[in-house]
């Protein structure tokens, strides 16, 4: 072997023996947060950290780091170069931290985790609050390590969404700001739109078996997938042809899981879509957290709260709830499932909302990394941002602040992209409607079009190309945030009669 064969071949051992790891951190991540009993967690904790440490040292092994750079020195295929330039740069940002660091990280995540979900359950703040001051100190600590010119809260946003930082953010919000506040105001002066009877009693066993019906129009296929419950649903893979998803069933509300499950699909589609030649590899992934979030948001409120779709599925759901349902129309059906109306849980919010939600959060973050913001009394602070821009208060912290679980493991600068994601989601949309009759597809029950066309332009690529030069690909246009705002205009317009 020559000397590029041989550096080739240690460079496919060492991603095989990360990919073993990741897929074994994966399975254990979902066990925690489905059916792993809880008396077991502080036991299951120290060893999950163990293997994450022992895969920490896999992914930073200096030896590997020199290979990586020799590599680039050779003659090597396009796609073997941008991972390899990838691994560099995620090596750079690890290198830098001390083992022992980085385990006690990996167990104040487990950790906060339980804490969190102890102090959602008990409704109380202050048995969370702690731990996130903790999390928040060790997240200084560890960006510390990096030297960067840039603020903490810059390199966490660009983490997640490469190129992303506080000034281009703080113009986006802007933006929606500008646009959606005064939407808002005029769909809540317009008549409200009758959606009681979706609140009304729903039977869990009853929705659990339109699910199985839905998840086949879906196309989400047991091969591949595997659907549980969790109190916050996630989606998560492990390698090729292994997906799993979750969702979460309320007793009045009989919308919540259905659109939690196109959402969380519409993640698992896109890793599973990814072309399979990448597996095991950096490439093998989505790009970011937005384009992440695109995809899913895209199955969930631009295909999954069409007329089209309920075309095809409102009857099934009628069936299995015609107490409820029988006599509301579908029309009746499809606006109600699109009303907008200011509520305190994010995971609940319309579309029109949504962004709000994750504004108070983007402020919030902005304000804890850059000390104007403190833990102490933030049950408060985010009571006061709901009051300033959504005009509601929550009444507990359950409801408040303890509502999501991203804080509890680090994960800062995670919520931006979900907007974004929803605002790129529109722009994907509007090329898709030119190529293709979306409404017949999904009318026809060929969901699947939709996705394949999603495929075709996005998923396939894996994180082959970035986030910008995707929405280039598939749209043939830079990212343009007015797709999302005028969407969102002649929508709301329309459906308030405004
Ligand atoms: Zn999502």
């Amino acid at each position: 072997m020559n000397n590029k064969e041989e550096l080739l071949k240690t460079y496919k051992e060492w991603i095989f023996r990360m990919s073993a790891y990741n897929m074994a951190l994966a399975i254990i991540g979902i066990d925690q947060q489905t059916v792993a009993p809880k008396a077991g967690a502080e036991y299951r904790d120290a060893r999950t950290a163990y293997l994450a440490g022992e895969l920490f040292s896999v992914n930073t092994d200096p030896a590997m780091v020199e290979i990586l750079k020799q590599l680039l020195k050779e003659d090597i295929d396009d796609d073997t170069r941008r991972a390899v330039e990838l691994y560099l740069e995620d090596a750079e940002k690890t290198l830098c931290i001390p083992k022992d660091v980085y385990v006690s990280y990996q167990e104040l995540c487990s950790t906060s985790y339980s804490k969190w979900l102890e102090a959602k359950t008990k409704d109380d703040y202050a048995v969370f609050a702690p731990y996130l001051k903790k999390m928040i100190e060790m997240k200084k600590q560890l960006y510390g390590y990096r030297n960067s010119d840039k603020s903490i809260y810059d390199q966490m946003l660009d983490d997640y969404e490469p190129g992303m930082n506080i000034e281009k953010y703080d113009a986006f919000f802007d933006a929606l700001r500008e646009r959606i506040v005064p939407l808002l105001k005029k769909v809540q002066a317009a008549e409200p739109i009758e959606d009681s009877f979706l609140y009304e009693d729903y039977d869990i066993e009853e929705q659990k078996k339109f699910m199985a019906e839905l998840l086949q129009y879906l196309r989400f296929d047991p091969e591949w997938g595997y659907q549980n419950e969790t109190e916050h649903p996630f989606t998560s893979w492990t390698c090729e042809n292994d997906c799993r998803t979750t969702t979460k069933y309320l007793k009045d509300n009989v919308v919540s899981a259905i659109f939690s499950t196109i959402h969380e699909v519409g993640h698992a589609y896109y890793e599973h879509d990814i072309d399979p030649k990448y597996d095991g590899m950096i490439l093998s992934e989505g790009i970011s957290s937005g384009m992440h979030e695109s995809q899913s948001r895209l199955c969930e409120n631009y295909l999954g709260r069409t007329k089209a779709f309920w075309e095809y599925n409102y009857p099934i759901l009628q069936k299995h709830f015609p107490k409820q349902l029988g006599n509301v129309s579908l029309d009746a059906f499809v606006k109600a499932i699109n009303v907008a109306k200011a509520s305190l849980v994010r995971t609940e919010a319309d579309e029109l909302t949504y962004p709000l939600h994750i504004m108070v959060r983007y402020e919030i973050e902005k304000g804890l990394f850059n000390g104007t913001i403190s833990t102490e009394g933030l049950d408060k602070t985010w009571a006061d941002y709901y009051e300033k821009y959504l005009g509601i208060r929550p009444e507990n912290a359950r409801d408040g602040i303890l509502q999501d679980v991203h804080w509890s493991d680090g994960s800062f600068g995670y919520f931006p992209t979900y907007a974004l994601g929803s605002a790129m989601a529109a722009q994907f949309m509007a090329a898709m409607r030119k190529d293709m009759d979306v409404d017949k597809a999904l009318s026809e029950n060929r969901y699947t079009d939709c996705i394949g066309w999603l495929k075709e332009h996005i998923h396939k690529y894996g994180f082959r190309y970035g986030a910008e030069d995707i929405m280039k690909i598939a749209t043939g246009k830079e990212f343009d945030v007015n797709y999302y705002l005028d969407y969102l205009e002649d929508k709301y317009s329309k459906l308030y009669n405004l």
